[in-house]
């Protein structure tokens, strides 16, 4: 059988992210972002074979925007498309793995909008666009949450009245379940491990930033909760903070709760710290020249990376290894080396050497002989929503 040719989305209330990914290949054979959907000037950008193109497609909205990418799509694999796997961000309760999309997960994720009203409706526009532009092809919904659903209760739950947890769906799921999943099978896969018989500590750190403990390929805990701000600071996220502080801005200040949302969402984290950047890069570079704020934003941030793993270090029997992943994860040496420090106390230590060289889709091992595994890992979760797809296309 050839390889087979799987299109991965994930759409966001006015952009959608897309890759071509053949089974045989680690390259993707085509992806881009249609943006600002719905705006006059729209725009289809992508790559494909190391030339990138793009096109105006003014006004276009989510199926416009998939109907221009069709002919891209189709050349790019060689006429034979096998499947669509969606990105879906919260599959609730109701979804421990991947789903093939029919009418009743249709409704269960729309049943789920209420967790993520910014995500869930924006991803079921571009499911239902794909449905009616490709109606005969298979589609698959891989849910960013289903890999936490294996948390113990004691990890999950808030100390809240069950009520709000029985009636409500209060607790907490995690995010980013699909990047954790990936890069601690890569890690057993790198260590000569057995993932079903190995445990992890994972640190994604994108512009979202979570932890998580695998044991036995399982996710046993993890930093995000009900929803993708709790837990470490992020590029714009302050991640936790008191749970009294909405009543607080409330009362000293008058602030509603929308505006309450917005600072937390969109301008704390490595902005509101720095009052420079969200951007780790321009971060560090600012650093180098002494802004005081860019400084002190990387202190906070990788401080508050290593307090969580170490948190989290309470649901592993033993650490075959810490994994690092993300954009700064990827690419920060800087941040690496500063929470490994932070971690003595689980023996960790780094390679200088090796921390340096791994940057820019370089894996590797960065830790010093006789510590604990310290591993780079980039992520691809596009590879893994188009392995789980095809996964499901076999059954
Ligand atoms: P992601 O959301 O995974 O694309 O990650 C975005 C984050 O990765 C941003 O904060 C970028 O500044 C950061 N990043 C990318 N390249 C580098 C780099 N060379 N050094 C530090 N941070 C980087």
């Amino acid at each position: 059988m050839p390889a087979r040719n799987i299109l991965v989305i994930n759409c966001g209330s006015s952009s959608i992210k897309f890759a071509l990914v053949n089974e045989a290949h680690s390259q993707f054979a085509l992806s881009g972002i249609a943006e600002r959907l719905g705006h006059p000037e729209a725009l289809l950008r992508w790559q494909r074979g190391g030339e990138q193109d793009s096109l105006m497609i003014p006004g276009a909205d989510h199926r416009a925007a998939l109907a221009q990418l069709l002919p891209l799509v189709q050349g790019a694999a060689g006429g034979k498309l096998h499947g669509i796997g969606h990105r879906v961000v919260h599959g609730g309760e109701r979804f421990t793995r991947a789903h093939r999309i029919d009418a009743q997960v249709l409704e269960a994720i729309r049943a789920t909008a209420p967790l993520a009203p910014l995500h869930n409706p924006a991803n079921l526009l571009g499911i239902e666009a794909a449905l009616k532009l490709y109606p005969t092809l298979p589609q698959v919904a891989v849910f960013d949450t289903a890999f936490h659903q294996t948390l113990p209760e004691h990890a999950f739950r808030y100390a809240l009245p069950e009520s709000l947890y029985r009636e409500h769906g209060l607790r907490r799921y995690g995010f980013h379940g699909t990047s954790h999943r990936y890069v601690s099978h890569r890690a057993a896969e790198m260590a000569g491990l057995a993932f079903g018989d190995s445990s992890w500590l994972s640190a994604h750190l994108g512009n979202g930033c979570s932890t998580c403990a695998i044991v036995n390929g399982q996710s046993r805990d993890t930093s995000m909760g009900l929803t993708p701000l709790e837990g470490l600071a992020m590029g714009t996220r302050s991640g936790d903070v008191d749970p009294n502080l909405h009543a607080h801005l409330n009362r000293s200040l008058g602030w509603s709760l929308e505006r309450i949302e917005r600072l937390l969402n969109h301008e704390s984290g490595l902005l509101g710290l720095s009052g420079l950047s969200n951007d780790m890069r321009s971060l560090e570079q600012a650093r180098d020249q002494g802004h005081a704020g860019a400084t002190l934003a990387i202190e906070v941030f990788c401080y508050r990376l290593a307090k969580s793993l170490a948190a989290l270090s309470c649901a592993l029997p033993q650490l075959d290894g810490l994994i690092f992943t993300g954009g700064i994860g990827e690419n920060s040496p800087l941040v690496r080396s500063k929470t490994v420090t932070h971690l003595k106390l689980l023996n960790l230590s780094l390679d200088k050497a090796a921390n340096a060289r791994c940057i820019r889709g370089v894996a590797g091992a960065i830790h010093t002989q006789g510590h604990p595994r310290v591993l780079v890992v980039p992520t691809n979760e596009e590879r893994q929503i188009a392995l789980d797809t095809l996964t499901l296309l076999d059954h």
